[in-house]
């Protein structure tokens, strides 16, 4: 199989001591008590780039997981949860609610412009009566990023939990767990943090911990249950098999992402860079503010095809960068730059595979978008 440079917005590619780690020979994690050291130190680790005190837990399944998760363990029958929304992920977290027997509220944005905190302040001071509230970080389809600084500590102070899906973001945009009174974070390992997918992160406060003890009913779910995993350390005992070769592989990526100081900035930069390029080159952003730092999403040039631009860009410069799905579809082209594609050699070929893309299909660029961009970098 050829394998083409994927700079789709996740999975991303997994740099080579994380793809060797992984490889390792190991133990039995369910009955060596060192890998319960190991997992608990990864979860500090993680705890630490995340600038919370919160327990972390590292679970097996992709990041749809720890959302589901996060529902699950929160929602009890007829809950009323505010579902914060200017894009598809940020929908789609009302499907969770329902499925668990809560009963979802909107709070629609405009799907163009990042969340508004006035107008949900606004909308908060009418109706606060919500046990969580959920909303995403960056909605990637959309290359959406959300205020969740803000955002969170506007919640909490209504004593609204939240639960933040930042699967996109985490690792390539600024997140402060703590400081943001974010009660339930989610993670995954296959995007900013560049490891191989099969892994959620959950940061999980004690107010939601207290929550789901407090229910009145049990969590209707047994590997969504959130609660399941609140003592392994001191029980010694995992609900199920950890797999430990991603484990190991994921503490490698995480090990990398602390050693790597300068990690925000340089996404902060490719992603301005990556802008300038394309808004000079005469294409169209697709939304008007809250530009994300990891994904850039572009709309498909008047008259042109998402598909036929995807495969030509794959079949002669082995690129692969990403359509959307949705009300997306056919619409816009991505391009993720995030954890180990955050590097200005992969961008910049990116755009110039993207550039030569649609000249052949008929597009006058106004500038060079590589050049644009290296002068921006
Ligand atoms: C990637 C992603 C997820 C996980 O979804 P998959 O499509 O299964 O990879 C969840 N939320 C957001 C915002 C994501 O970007």
């Amino acid at each position: 199989m050829r394998i083409p440079i994927i700079m789709t917005p996740g999975p991303t590619s997994v740099s080579e001591n994380v793809r060797l780690k992984r490889a390792e020979k190991t133990t039995n994690p369910d009955l060596d008590i060192n890998f319960y050291d190991f997992y608990k130190e990864t979860t500090e680790k993680i705890g630490e780039f995340l600038k919370t005190k919160n327990q972390v837990r590292i679970l097996s399944g992709e990041g749809i997981l720890g959302l589901e998760a996060a529902c699950a363990s929160l929602t009890e029958k007829d809950d009323r949860v505010l579902v914060i929304e200017n894009g598809i992920f940020g929908e789609g977290f009302a499907d969770f609610v329902k499925m668990y027997g809560g009963n979802p509220f909107f709070f629609r944005g405009n799907r163009k412009c990042k969340i508004s905190t006035e107008e949900l302040g606004r909308f908060l001071d009418i109706d606060s009566n919500f046990k969580y509230a959920t909303i995403v970080h960056c909605d990637t389809p959309s290359g959406m990023l959300n205020d969740i600084g803000d955002i969170c500590g506007l919640l909490k102070s209504k004593g609204i939990m939240t639960v933040v899906d930042s699967v996109s973001a985490m690792g390539g945009e600024e997140l402060k767990v703590d400081e943001w009174n974010i009660d339930i974070v989610i993670g995954a390992s296959q995007k900013c943090i560049s490891a191989p997918p099969g892994l959620t992160i959950v940061s999980i406060s004690e107010d939601a911990f207290n929550a789901m003890k407090n229910r009145k009913t049990p969590i209707a779910a047994f590997y969504c249950n959130l609660l399941a995993w609140e003592d392994y350390y001191e029980k010694k005992w995992f609900p199920y098999t950890p797999p430990i070769s991603d484990i190991l592989a994921l503490r490698e990526a995480i090990e990398n992402i602390l050693k790597d100081k300068d990690m925000i900035v340089r996404h902060d930069k490719i992603a301005s860079a990556t802008r300038a390029a394309v808004v000079l080159g005469g294409l169209d952003i697709y939304i008007e503010d809250g530009f994300s730092n990891t994904v850039t999403v572009i709309k498909v040039p008047h008259g042109m095809n998402d598909e036929k631009i995807l495969n030509y860009m794959k079949e002669n410069y082995n690129v692969m960068i990403a359509g959307a799905f949705g009300y997306l579809k056919g619409k816009v082209l991505r391009i993720g730059h995030m954890g180990e594609n955050a590097r200005i050699d992969k961008v910049s070929y990116t755009l110039f595979a993207l550039q030569r893309t649609l000249e052949h299909y008929g597009f006058e660029f106004k500038h060079d978008m590589t050049k644009v961009f290296l002068e921006k970098f």
